[in-house]
């Protein structure tokens, strides 16, 4: 009886330094240092996108691309409905800038999740491949930055990217699945 009562106060302990070990750690990544920095609008912003979760629409070609996260606050809570506006080149590295073609905004949800169907943009002279945001939770700041593709060689010769702004990248049963959660401030 009484090794029995050791064995569970001991398994209780080890899974209380568990979860407390997972707590920092989480603490820790969403902390100061784990912060999305922001980066450069660039030349190419359209103000007034329209809202639609997909930019996929006649006339766009391109390797399907899903980019999908959520958006946190400092400690790691989901912020809830922030705007996010997503932009960026098409497959051949070109951006409408006369129309809104591979632009739109839409809202997270009540759990900060976010869900973009596009295509994989193009490189154009100079960057890497990247997609620009601009977030903005209810009430706060706009952070404006850009998220980019693992193992792509141009990455190593832009001088505006940021391992930080990595995605996730894998294959889903539509294509590409890049994710990325966005940290923000608060
Ligand atoms: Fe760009």
């Amino acid at each position: 009886m009484q090794r029995r009562r050791f064995l569970l106060t001991a398994l209780g302990a080890g899974a209380l330094v568990l979860a407390r070990g997972w707590s920092g750690a989480a603490r820790a990544a969403c902390g100061l240092f784990g912060r999305t920095p922001a980066q450069t609008e660039g030349p190419y912003y359209k103000a007034h996108p329209p809202e639609r979760m997909s930019l996929l629409q006649a006339g766009v070609t391109g390797e399907p691309l899903l980019v999908q996260g959520r958006v946190l606050d400092g400690q790691c809570r989901p912020l809830a409905h922030a705007r996010l506006d997503f932009w960026h080149a098409d497959a051949e590295g070109e951006y409408d800038n006369a129309g809104y073609r591979l632009r739109g905004y839409q809202f997270a949800d009540a759990q900060g999740r976010y869900r973009l169907e596009t295509i994989l943009p193009g490189l154009y002279p100079g960057r890497t491949r990247h997609i620009h945001v601009k977030v903005t939770p209810p009430g706060q700041p706009t952070l404006t930055t850009q998220l980019y593709f693992p193992h792509e060689p141009a990455n190593a010769r832009d001088g505006i990217f940021d391992p930080s702004l990595l995605m996730k990248l894998s294959r889903g049963p539509q294509g590409h699945v890049g994710e990325f959660d966005f940290i923000l401030a608060g």
